[in-house]
């Protein structure tokens, strides 16, 4: 049996179109246009072109993005300074705080600054506090696990009851998936670094989630047949085959899992769009919050 494609490209770009739809109707019927600021500190190329991405896709929805970029050794009263003054900023409604941070910054202290109303990131402790709470909910859930979920959801997947694997227990994408598949009833183990017989582990999943960063790592029997399997990873490797020299690949050897599992992503084109399509639904958020006054 081969694998239903669970296609994140198209599926992120009818959610991005009827964003813009809203943030049109935003605009004519309360004269706001909502605001997204990024805060980018030092010089790392990934970060810069994860930014510019993100940049790129709010003005094509309609949103208004506000650059603001600090040195490699800034200072961090400097960061929070301009966060606080974001926070008073009318015309922001979410503000992103791109991660990695260089290591002599407080991220803790950084992220705490961000108002809880304009935390599109999701990452401010009180907000991964609620998410993980029984009966509470956060304001704005962190995009790349908020994508996941969504695209589950598009698979039709059944949570309730069912056996879900989360691979990786990172703060942005592993445990925060974790905490939103028990959201959904779903029985969850985590995996990381010190979990013994992993692929025994996985093979119980009905629902797998890889996010280790390790290319094409899930192999075909480690997945339960009929498994869906969602692959955050987005890894850069060398391909002398391609004309650029390299090519990205998943944390799941896409080819050979497609064939046992029944529905997968692949990688690029999976999680990847989903995560910017958060991101402005996550600042359209923001902005119906100020409209509510709640900004
Ligand atoms: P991190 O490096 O922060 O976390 C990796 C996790 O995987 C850790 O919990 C680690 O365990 C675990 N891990 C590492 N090696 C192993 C191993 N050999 N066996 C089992 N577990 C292991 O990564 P991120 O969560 O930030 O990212 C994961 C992947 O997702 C990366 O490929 C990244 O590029 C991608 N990503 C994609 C996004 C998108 O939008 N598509 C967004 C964010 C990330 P331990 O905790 O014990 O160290």
């Amino acid at each position: 049996m081969t694998a239903t494609i669970i296609d994140g490209t198209a599926i992120a770009a009818r959610l991005r179109a009827e964003i813009a739809d809203k943030v049109k109707q935003m605009e004519s019927e309360h004269g706001v246009r909502p605001g997204l600021a990024t805060v980018l500190v030092g010089e790392n190329p990934a970060s810069q072109s994860y930014v510019r991405m993100k940049q790129k896709a709010c003005e094509k929805a309609g949103i208004a993005s506000f650059g603001h970029r600090f040195p490699a050794d800034a200072p961090q009263d400097e960061v929070e300074t301009l966060v606080k003054e974001l926070n008073a900023d009318p015309q922001v409604h979410g503000i992103l705080v791109q991660l990695p941070l260089p290591k002599h910054l407080d991220e803790e202290a950084i992220l705490s600054a961000v108002s809880l109303h304009k935390d599109v990131d999701g990452f401010h402790p009180v907000n991964i506090g609620r998410l993980a709470m029984k009966g509470r909910d956060p304001l704005f859930i962190p995009c790349t696990p908020h994508g996941v979920m969504v695209l589950l959801e598009e698979a039709g997947v059944e949570f309730e009851g069912a056996q879900a694997v989360v691979l990786g227990r990172s703060n942005i994408v592993g445990m925060p998936a974790a905490m939103l598949l028990i959201h959904r009833n779903a029985t969850v183990t985590v995996c990381h670094s010190r979990t013994k017989d992993l692929p025994g582990e996985c093979r119980k999943a009905d629902i797998l989630v890889a996010a280790v960063g390790h290319p094409q790592m899930v192999k075909a029997d480690w997945v339960k047949p009929g498994a869906v399997v969602i692959d955050v990873g987005s890894n850069k490797v060398d391909d002398p085959t391609d004309e650029r020299g390299y090519r990205w690949v998943g944390d799941v050897d896409f080819e050979a899992v497609k064939e046992v599992a029944g529905a997968i992503t692949p990688s690029p084109g999976g999680v990847g769009p989903m995560t910017i399509a958060m991101l402005l639904k996550n600042t359209l958020r923001g902005a119906e919050l100020a409209v509510a006054g709640q900004g």
